[in-house]
């Protein structure tokens, strides 16, 4: 987390999740200069009147924002999130139709202004926009990507660190596949600072039994649904994870994020984005890292890609 000299992040959409990602980007100095775009004037004028006025305890970033496509010009990492949002009960499969229409009709733009910008996709459903703004584009599979199964991965950890007692930062543990219903845990890669998860032993040497791990996997896929119906949208944790890919971009890291990108001959999927652990760095998502899957994971990557490949015929791409 450091601010970057010259970075210019813009963030399209102004709504529950852009003006998070803006608030978090602002605190954790993600960039320098952050630009909030949306075709509600009235909102988005009002987000970053509001988000100014924090700026005097917030360090150097700079906030400004309105209704001009121009405005986003020069930038070095677009963020999307502009799009319906889930309804109470609705996957995010179902949003697929109307968020491709908008995309599709910003990137050229976007991309006019910003010809060497990485574009980071927020919107749901993320992976099948991933996979379409790569195909309208033809940009490598670096320069698009979305958030993919962060922002699980993050739920999964505080779960898991609430459950056994562990700090989140020693949980190393991921979701990957979809970001929605078919997503899964890689229980068989995942540990307790050095220990595999399946051989952690609690304080009286318990173990978790496998309805656990089943359980701890069906509440972290399920999270988004039960926040959805208690305050209509998701947006602190979506906001502090698109801070933490910035600054992956920004900073260079190369840090190994589960982001969704096209894929090419990984585990037998080719041309659809799913997240698995990516390298990412001042180029995006540039590598895909080969990670080991036993049977169940293997018949569950499968069956995300199928998803996926579904939603994008039923757009009829
Ligand atoms: P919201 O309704 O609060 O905000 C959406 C905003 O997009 C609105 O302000 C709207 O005016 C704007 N918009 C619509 N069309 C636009 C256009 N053509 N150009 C610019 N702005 C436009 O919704 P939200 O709660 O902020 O959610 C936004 C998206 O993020 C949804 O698709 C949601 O499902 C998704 N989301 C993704 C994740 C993730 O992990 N990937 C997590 C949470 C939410």
């Amino acid at each position: 987390m450091s601010t970057q000299q010259h970075s210019k992040v813009s963030i399209i959409g102004a709504g529950a999740v852009g003006a998070s990602a803006a608030y978090a980007m602002l605190i954790r100095q993600s960039a320098r200069e952050l630009v909030l775009f949306d075709i509600n004037e009235a909102k988005v004028t009002a987000e970053v009147l509001d988000l100014a006025h924090g700026t005097q305890f917030t360090g150097s970033s700079t906030i400004s924002g309105g209704t001009d496509i121009e405005l986003t010009a020069g930038s070095d990492l677009i963020v999307i999130t502009a799009g319906a949002k889930q309804n109470p009960g609705q996957t995010r499969l179902e949003l697929a139709g109307v968020n491709y229409q908008i995309m599709a009709g910003m990137l050229p733009q976007l991309l006019k202004h910003s010809p060497d910008a990485i574009i980071l996709l927020v919107t749901n459903p993320c992976d099948v926009l991933a996979t379409a703004a790569i195909r309208a584009t033809g940009l490598p599979a670096n320069r698009i990507f979305s958030s993919g199964t962060v922002l699980d991965s993050s739920r999964l950890r505080w779960l898991l660190g609430e459950r056994l007692g562990v700090n989140t930062a020693s949980i190393h543990a991921s979701i990957i596949g979809e970001h929605g219903d078919s997503e899964f845990v890689l229980w068989s890669q995942a540990s307790i600072g050095p220990v595999p998860v399946e051989q952690w032993r609690g304080p009286n040497g318990e173990t978790l039994s496998r309805e656990e791990f089943d359980e701890i996997a069906l509440t972290v896929k399920t999270a988004a649904y039960k926040v959805i119906e208690g305050k209509g949208a998701t947006n602190f944790a979506i906001g502090l994870s698109a801070a933490r890919i910035v600054e992956a971009v920004l900073n260079d890291e190369d840090a190994i994020l589960p982001v969704s990108s096209v894929l090419t001959d990984y585990h037998g999927v080719s041309g659809v984005a799913l997240s698995v652990p990516t390298l990412v760095n001042r180029n995006g998502a540039v590598r895909r890292i080969e990670v080991p899957m036993d049977e169940r994971e293997q018949a569950a990557f499968t069956k995300s890609a199928a998803a996926i490949a579904t939603a994008l015929e039923s757009l009829g791409l």
